[in-house]
């Protein structure tokens, strides 16, 4: 990380710029009110710090111990940035002063379906609609979400979607299952998720970052706190700061029953806020993996400092073609949204507690 003078030039900064290329590495710019800070990125063992920090302008050049640091509060802070990220969505902020609730089907089945259920949300306080078109199965014998069977139906599905999106007043986030999926999400919807299965996969991240889409990226159910954040750190190298980390639950331990799907890792939530500037949010939906956990596990969710939640919800879950198990009601989702607003009222944004 260099820290230029606060009377540094433009001519002194994109000279440094120059030079961090010249030596085969890239350099991601951010300019505060009082003074620019030029981060690394790319292999650190092609330059010396000691060499950077000669050069004119320059303040200092230190070596950032993390492995993530494009994200993190620390460089936000020595910018002059703001360490609490607000992405917008068009009316929709998320991080922003107010929750932000992301709710839907967990598969997107029909046009009926979809639009009963994004009625049903939007009355109940969504601000998101989700949905799965490309759906990860298990299985190669389930359902596979209509983008799973010809083109022609990826295409209807994502324009259904646009059309609800629009009908309803709500943005739309569907997931990304593979590189080949990318433009033709990118020309439908406004959030593209990454979903947990595809937490460790560089070359996804970094193209679908490269669409400018504000990316909801989820942690994968074996990954670490640092690992996530340090593959966070891939899209926000390519200069896609609009990044929602989302806690989704992590593998259950010990041997006889699991009780819920994953374990919903909720010391993570303020963890996250604090290391880095990027707005965390929950999913109580797979991470319990049952309905009659949901409620409180979004509760606890916000209690936790999360900036909003994604949950599943279904008009007849028991119909549902994937996840009926975990999917609630528009009616039960509006007293999820009710209870979490009081919640969110009582403790203030974010981790402000500390
Ligand atoms: C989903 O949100 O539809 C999903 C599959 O979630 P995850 O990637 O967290 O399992
Ligand atoms: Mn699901």
């Amino acid at each position: 990380m260099i820290i230029m003078k606060s009377d540094a030039t433009k001519a002194q900064i994109d000279a440094v710029v120059q030079d961090i290329e010249n030596h085969g590495l890239r350099a991601d710019v951010s300019q505060g009110d009082f003074r620019t800070i030029i981060g690394l990125i790319g292999d650190e063992r092609k330059i010396s710090f000691d060499h950077l920090a000669m050069l004119p302008g320059v303040k200092e050049a230190r070596m950032v111990e993390t492995p993530y640091k494009l994200i993190s509060r620390e460089y936000a802070r020595l910018a002059g940035e703001s360490e609490h990220r607000v992405i917008k969505v068009g009316n929709v902020e998320i991080g922003g002063d107010k929750l932000v609730f992301i709710a839907g089907p967990c598969a997107v089945e029909s046009k009926q379906q979809l639009f009963k259920i994004a009625e049903g949300v939007k009355k109940a306080g969504a601000d998101v609609l989700r949905g799965g078109i490309f759906k990860p199965r298990t299985s190669v014998h389930s359902f596979q979400g209509l983008g799973g069977s010809s083109e022609e139906d990826a295409v209807e599905a994502l324009e259904w979607f646009r059309e609800a999106g629009d009908k309803f007043e709500m943005p739309v986030v569907t997931e990304v299952r593979g590189e080949s999926q990318i433009d033709l999400i990118a020309k439908y919807v406004d959030i593209i998720q990454i979903g947990a299965r595809n937490m460790y996969d560089q070359d996804l991240l970094v193209k679908t970052a490269r669409t400018g889409k504000p990316i909801l990226y989820k942690r994968h159910f074996g990954a670490g706190i640092e690992e996530f954040l340090s593959f966070a750190e891939y899209m926000v190298a390519e200069d896609n700061k609009d990044i929602i980390l989302c806690e989704r639950g992590i593998l259950p331990l010990g041997k006889g029953r699991s009780y819920t799907r994953y374990t919903l890792d909720l010391s993570a939530v303020p963890v996250m806020q604090k290391e880095t500037f990027l707005p965390v949010i929950v999913d109580p939906s797979h991470a319990a993996g049952r309905r009659d956990l949901i409620f409180n596990m979004s509760c606890a969710s916000i209690a936790a400092g999360a900036c909003g939640l994604i949950v599943e919800v279904h008009h007849n879950p028991a119909e549902a073609l994937v996840d009926g198990q975990q999917q609630i009601t528009p009616d039960e989702f509006a007293k999820l949204v009710t209870a979490c607003r009081s919640i969110h009222q009582a403790i203030g944004n974010r981790t402000n507690g500390g």
